[in-house]
């Protein structure tokens, strides 16, 4: 079972003392910065001297080049685009590592795949909000979890795992539970979504908003069904809240059958040939016959679809993921 880690399991004392150097202001430079600075760590922020270092220094943080924070820093947070990390890496912070100081990434990548390894004495550590920076700062302000993965690849002062979790801590990571990965893991699953489930999802939506205006239907209404209305952003955010399969009591009895009713057809290897079946059905009525049938007998088919689903094992590991970060169930 994932090991959680919670604010009663850092101590905060740790970072008493210790400079945190954050490299970038952008996305998560930022939103990192100001939830450690309000949490009383002293912060200094590096990057290129233009507007966004200025940015840094208008909210009161000290700014100044890459090179002198990392000089300055205890734990170094490298939140830079990933593309870039190994050579700033190699000219301006690496000149600056000593025993006993820390480089802390967002994204386990530029360390996973080599690109970047630190000297054996240096803590190569792992807070991974897995949420977007502005997120990250809203959901501090409004006294919620940032949710995050943490790890720690290489533990050259014995002290890693403390400051890993104290950093988290003061980011607001550890409210609710930050999970245990490891560099690999969390890199491999960042990547899985990246270049398999998001491109399926896009290529499913640009699919059928193609399928849709081929068949005659308006560009816009087509658009405004699929996503452009955000309740394709309301549902994925149900899922997250109360469950995959459970969300759908949120839609009516019609339309959770005919999502239940046709999951394993929806996605065959010739899927332009369901997009037809699926429209097909809708536009001859035998769909809607089928469900006047299914209602006039009880709900038979729909029942056991519905408790199918709900039977499924992702089900419980909801459940106790939910838990183990302290959420009510839904
Ligand atoms: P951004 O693209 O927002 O980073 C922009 C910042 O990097 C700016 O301050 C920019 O400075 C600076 N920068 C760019 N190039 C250089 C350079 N050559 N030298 C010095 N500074 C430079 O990055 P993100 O916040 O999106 O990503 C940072 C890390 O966080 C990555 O490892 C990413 O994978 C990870 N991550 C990101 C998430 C997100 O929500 N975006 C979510 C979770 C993890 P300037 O403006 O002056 O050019």
């Amino acid at each position: 079972m994932a090991r959680i880690y919670r604010d009663t399991d850092a101590d905060p004392a740790i970072l008493e003392g210790r400079t945190v150097a954050i490299i970038g202001y952008g996305n998560q430079g930022r939103a990192q910065a100001l939830n450690l600075h309000d949490g009383g760590v002293a912060v200094v922020v590096g990057g290129i001297p233009d507007a966004t270092l200025d940015r840094a220094k208008e909210d009161g943080l000290p700014a100044m080049s890459v090179a002198e924070a990392a000089a300055a820093g205890d734990i170094i947070c490298l939140l830079i685009p990933d593309e870039v990390q190994q050579q700033v890496y190699r000219e301006e912070i690496a000149p600056h590592l000593a025993p006993g100081k820390a480089l802390d990434f967002a994204h386990g990548y530029n360390v996973h795949y080599g690109f970047i390894a630190p000297p054996e004495e240096t803590d190569v550590i792992m807070v991974a909000p897995r949420m977007i920076g502005v997120g990250v700062r809203d959901a501090y302000l409004a006294g919620k979890s940032v949710p995050a993965f943490v790890a720690v690849h290489q533990d050259g002062s014995g002290q890693a795992w403390p400051k890993t979790l104290a950093l988290a801590r003061a980011m607001g990571c550890t409210r609710s539970g930050a999970i245990e990965t490891t560099f690999a893991e969390e890199t491999e699953l960042d990547h899985f979504s990246e270049h398999f489930v998001w491109p399926a999802v896009f290529r499913i939506l640009v699919g059928c908003y193609d399928f849709l205006t081929e068949k005659g239907y308006q560009p816009e209404a087509a658009l405004m069904e699929l996503w452009g209305s955000k309740e394709a952003a309301e549902v994925l955010e149900r899922m997250a809240e109360v469950g995959l399969f459970k969300q759908l009591d949120f839609h009516s009895p019609t339309s959770q059958y005919g999502t239940l009713s046709r999951l394993e057809a929806a996605l065959p290897a010739e899927t332009r040939g369901c997009m037809e079946a699926a429209l097909e059905e809708i536009k001859d009525g035998s769909f809607a016959r089928e469900w006047e049938t299914e209602q006039a007998s009880g709900y038979p088919v729909f029942t056991r679809l519905k408790q199918a689903a709900l039977s499924h094992p992702l089900n419980e590991m909801e459940r106790t993921v939910r838990r183990l970060l302290g959420e009510q169930l839904g």
